[in-house]
């Protein structure tokens, strides 16, 4: 193939509804701080994610670090090692300690079954991931929690607009992080959101993220800087209203790769679980045996000028700066040696996956 196809590519609304959008503000020459886009982002949000409180930042990592913050947990927090490293880093820089917990094979996500025997005195919180929009044991994660009286924060970066049972993704645990990056399913360039049902952590997010300002003459908290501006807010907008098509166009990309993918002896591919309204972010294949190896199918693709990503690869217990840990937590490991997602986009010709996956078929050792 001649043009490089990367494993995704930025969904952009047309140019000209961006500078509808943006026009205003060469009036009112109100372009960060809380105004008139943010205020209405934020609205718009609670709507689409059915939930009290938004509070956007100025991304995805810094609304985790600063929801960690903001909750006061301390000690230690269990998580899994199978995620993008903000996740861990964003506990580490809280200065707590997390502990790693192992993944469920199917989703990836926290082996609930794991968690009880890694509680201690100190273990203040949960934080699990919605890996590919694969939603968490969500209902025993709960329970858990419950008695044992911990928090529990989801990083919902991957979930963005799903719902499991009904119910929106950004309604479980006491909080929800979904990141609003380029390479996500909803974009505002950079960018994210906390939610939360409890009106005292809204607060406490958003003197946060305003150096601790309420309004003139008070300052309530040492808190820092991660308002998102009226430029990322409008993009914002735009992106939202064109959400549907661009999950639909997913949708589609992702039917045509399980039609071509399933029933090849040794490969794994992504399954919609039951009772979740996917939003189709991702599509990772395991390649777990018949001759398959996951750096060989990667280094095929590169030749012919596909990039796909080895998400998660490496696990963030398990480098070299954190000192090797991988063993500790087998599936994940395993996973993470076996994984790779393929390039997904709403407008990535159907040819094209035919392609790729011709490609991946034919790559044997
Ligand atoms: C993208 C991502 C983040 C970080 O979000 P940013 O908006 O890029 O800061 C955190 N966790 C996961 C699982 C992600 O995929």
């Amino acid at each position: 193939m001649t043009d490089r196809i990367n494993v995704t590519k930025t969904s952009l609304p047309p140019m000209e509804e961006y500078i509808q959008e943006i026009s205003s503000m060469w009036e009112s020459h109100w372009i960060t701080n809380m105004g008139e886009k943010h205020i209405e982002l934020e609205k718009k949000l609670k709507e689409y994610l059915d939930i009290d409180h938004v509070t956007l930042f100025t991304n995805g990592h810094l609304a985790l670090e600063n929801a960690i913050a903001a909750m006061d947990l301390k000690g230690e927090i269990i998580t899994t090692p199978y995620t993008f490293a903000s996740t861990t880093h964003a506990i580490i820089r809280n200065n707590i300690k997390p502990v790693f917990c192992d993944v469920e094979p199917d989703t990836c996500t926290l082996d609930a079954n794991k968690i009880e025997e890694l509680i201690t005195p100190e273990t203040s919180a949960i934080i699990p991931v919605h890996v590919y929009g694969n939603i968490c044991n969500v209902e025993e994660i709960e329970r858990i929690a419950k008695k044992h009286n911990l928090k529990v924060i989801y990083d919902a970066a991957h979930a963005f607009g799903e719902s499991y049972k009904g119910k929106n993704v950004s309604r479980f645990g006491d909080a929800s992080m979904f990141s609003f990056h380029a390479t996500k399913v909803f974009n505002t360039v950079e960018g994210g959101a906390v939610t939360c049902a409890d009106q005292e952590l809204q607060s406490k997010l958003y003197y946060i993220k305003n150096f601790g300002i309420p309004g003139e003459d008070r300052i309530v908290f040492p808190g820092g800087n991660a308002k998102m501006s009226e430029f990322h807010a409008a993009m914002g907008l735009c992106n939202l209203r064109h959400l549907e098509e661009y999950k639909a166009g997913r949708k589609n990309v992702v039917e045509r790769y399980q039609k071509n993918l399933s029933n090849i002896d040794g490969l794994r591919i992504w399954k919609k679980q039951a009772e979740v309204d996917s939003n189709y972010a991702y599509f990772p294949v395991f390649f777990e045996s018949n001759g398959y190896d996951r750096n060989h199918v990667a280094d095929q693709l590169k030749e012919h000028n596909i990039f796909a990503r080895k998400y998660f690869y490496p696990l963030t217990n398990n480098n070299e700066w954190f000192g090797n840990h991988g063993s500790e937590t087998p599936v994940a490991l395993r996973l993470s040696e076996q994984v790779l997602t393929l390039p997904l986009y709403p407008d990535l010709p159907l040819e094209t996956v035919d392609e790729i996956c011709d490609i991946v078929i034919h790559s044997k050792l």
